[in-house]
C-alpha cells in the first residue's frame, strides 16, 4: 500500500505500528450547522481509505470526534464560538443544536454509504481527559498560563512547521488577523489549551478546572480523544487540507509533548471541493448540503460517484452540470450491474486476476478512478459469465460502496400488494402454508416486506425501511 504522507511530502509504503492493524483518527464535524458537500467529500475520502485498508486485509480501528465545544470561527484562537453562534441563530440551546446537527450528519453518512467510525465521541464528554493532558503539559514546561488562559508554547517544540511545510513568516502573513487580535500569548502561534477569560459573555458550556471555570481549546480535543481511545501510537490521521495548519500542526505539537515521542506516522489530507467562487465553506452562507442535492432530484450516491472519480488530492469543482454527468453515468452503470444474473459457476481464476488489479489500483494512494474503470472492464468481458461478474462487482463495492448490485426502490403498486395480501390470507385460512410462504417470498423479491400484526398484515418497502 502506497500513501501520500503530508508529513514527509511524498508517497511512501504504508507500514503500521502493529502488523495487520491500523489505528486511525479522523477529525469530525463541528455540529453547529449541516455538513456541506465539501465536508462530505472529506468524509467520503476517509471512508474509502478505511475500506481500502480493510479490503487489503488490515484490521482498522477508526475514531472520530463530534466537535460540540471549543471551535471558533477562525481555526485559531479568535472569532466567534461556532456552537454559540448556531444556538443564537436558531434560538436553541447549544446542546439542542449539537444533537440536531449530529443526527443530520449521521443521516448524511448513511445516505452516502459511509461506514460509521468504530468510535464516535462527543468532545464535551471528555473534559477530564483534556484537563489531565494540560496539567502534564504545564508540569513539563510546554504550556504556560497568561491572563487566566493556558497556552501551548510552540517555541518548546522543534518540528512545529514540519507538517505545513511553511516558513513562520509565510504563515504569519496568512493569519495576520488572528495574530494581531490576540495579545495574551508569548508567540503569535501559541494556541489556547484552556480558556477562562472568554470574550463571549454568553459562553454556555463551561467546566471546572484547576485554572478556573472555562472550556477547552478545539485542538486538544482531537489529541485527547485519539490518545484515550487509540493509545500512544497512531498510524494514520486524516482531515481536509484546511486542517493542516493550524489544527493538525497543533495536535502534533501537544500530543508529542505530552507523550514524549513521535505520535502519528502518516498524515493524509483530502483536497477541497470548490464551487465556482472558490472553497465551499459554511461561513460563506448559502451552503450546498446533501439534502439540497436530493431536493434537486439527485441520488446521494451520484455525489459519491462524482467524488470517487476524482483523486482525493486534487481540488474538485462542483457544478450541477458535472453532477448531472456523474448521475447519468452512475445510473447507466447500475442498469448494467443490477441485471447480472446470480446463477452460474464462478470462475476463480478471473476473480483472482481482477482482485489483484483492483488491489493494485486502490493501493496506489487510492486510485479510485482506475478502480471504477475496472468495473467497466469486468462488464465488458465477453468470455466471463454473469455470476463471476457479479461476484467481482460485489467485491469491488466493498470499497466503492455505490450499491451497484442493489435494485432501485420499486414503485409500490398498492392495489397489487393488497391483492397479494388477500390471496395469502386465503391461503392461510385454507391451511395452504406453502402458498402463503410463496407469496411472502415473491413480494420480498420485489422489495416489499410483509409485517403480520395482530389485527392485520401491513407492508413496507425494504428500501424505505433502510433509509
Ligand atoms: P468542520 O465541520 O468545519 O470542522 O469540517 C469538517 C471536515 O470537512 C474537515 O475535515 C475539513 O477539513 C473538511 N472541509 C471543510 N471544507 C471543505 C471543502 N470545501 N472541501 C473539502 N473538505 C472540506
Ligand atoms: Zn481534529
Amino acid at each position: 500500500m502506497q500513501l501520500y504522507n503530508t508529513l514527509t511530502k511524498q508517497i511512501e509504503p504504508f507500514i503500521p505500528n502493529e502488523e495487520g492493524k491500523v489505528k486511525m483518527y479522523t477529525c469530525g464535524p463541528t455540529v453547529y450547522n449541516y455538513a456541506h458537500i465539501g465536508n462530505l467529500r472529506s468524509y467520503i475520502f476517509e471512508d474509502v481509505l478505511v475500506k481500502t485498508l480493510t479490503y487489503l486485509g488490515y484490521d482498522v480501528t477508526r475514531v472520530m470526534n463530534i466537535t460540540d465545544v471549543g471551535h471558533l470561527t477562525s481555526d485559531g484562537d479568535t472569532g466567534e464560538d461556532k456552537m454559540s453562534k448556531g444556538a443564537l441563530r436558531e434560538g436553541k440551546t447549544v446542546q439542542e443544536i449539537a444533537e440536531f446537527y449530529t443526527k443530520a450528519f449521521l443521516k448524511d453518512l448513511e445516505k452516502l454509504n459511509i461506514q460509521m467510525p468504530d468510535i464516535l465521541e462527543k468532545a464535551s464528554d471528555h473534559i477530564d481527559i483534556y484537563i489531565q493532558m494540560i496539567e502534564k503539559l504545564l508540569q513539563d514546561g510546554y504550556a504556560y498560563q497568561k491572563d487566566g488562559n493556558v497556552y501551548f508554547d510552540i517555541s518548546k517544540v522543534d518540528n512545529y512547521y514540519q507538517l505545513s511545510g511553511k516558513k513562520k513568516e509565510e504563515l504569519q502573513v496568512a493569519v495576520r488577523e488572528d495574530v494581531e487580535e490576540d495579545m495574551h500569548k508569548k508567540n503569535p502561534f501559541d494556541f489556547g489549551l484552556w480558556f477562562t477569560t472568554s470574550k463571549f459573555q454568553n459562553q454556555i458550556m463551561k467546566w471546572d478546572s484547576p485554572w478556573g471555570v472555562g472550556y477547552p481549546g478545539w485542538h486538544i480535543e482531537c489529541s485527547g480523544l485519539a490518545c484515550h481511545y487509540l493509545g500512544d501510537h497512531l498510524d494514520i490521521h486524516c482531515g481536509g487540507v484546511d486542517n493542516i495548519f493550524p489544527h493538525h500542526s497543533n495536535e502534533i505539537a501537544q500530543s508529542e509533548a505530552y507523550l514524549g515521542h513521535k505520535w502519528c506516522n502518516y498524515w493524509m489530507h483530502g483536497e477541497y471541493l470548490n464551487d465556482k467562487s472558490g472553497k465551499m465553506s459554511k461561513s460563506k452562507g448559502g451552503i450546498l448540503t446533501l439534502s439540497v442535492l436530493e431536493e434537486n432530484g439527485y441520488n446521494p450516491l451520484s455525489y459519491r460517484y462524482f467524488c470517487l472519480n476524482s483523486h482525493y488530492r486534487k481540488p474538485l469543482v462542483f457544478s450541477y452540470e458535472s453532477l448531472e454527468g456523474a448521475e447519468k453515468a452512475y445510473l447507466k452503470l447500475k442498469k448494467k450491474t443490477t441485471v447480472l444474473k446470480k446463477e452460474g459457476s464462478i470462475d476463480d481464476a478471473i476473480v483472482s486476476e481482477y482482485d489483484q488489479k483492483f488491489k493494485d489500483a486502490i493501493s496506489q494512494d487510492l486510485n479510485l478512478a482506475s478502480a471504477i474503470t475496472l468495473v467497466y472492464d469486468v462488464l465488458k468481458e465477453k468470455q466471463v459469465n454473469d455470476a463471476t461478474k457479479r461476484k467481482l462487482i460485489a467485491m469491488f463495492d466493498q470499497v466503492l460502496s455505490l450499491s451497484l448490485l442493489e435494485e432501485e426502490a420499486v414503485e409500490l403498486d398498492q392495489d397489487y400488494i393488497l391483492e397479494m395480501i388477500q390471496k395469502r390470507q386465503l391461503a392461510k385460512q385454507n391451511k395452504n402454508y406453502e402458498e402463503a410462504d410463496r407469496i411472502r417470498e415473491q413480494l420480498l423479491k420485489e422489495g416489499i416486506r410483509l409485517i403480520d400484526g395482530r389485527e392485520k398484515t401491513t407492508y413496507e418497502s425494504i428500501k424505505e425501511r433502510e433509509k
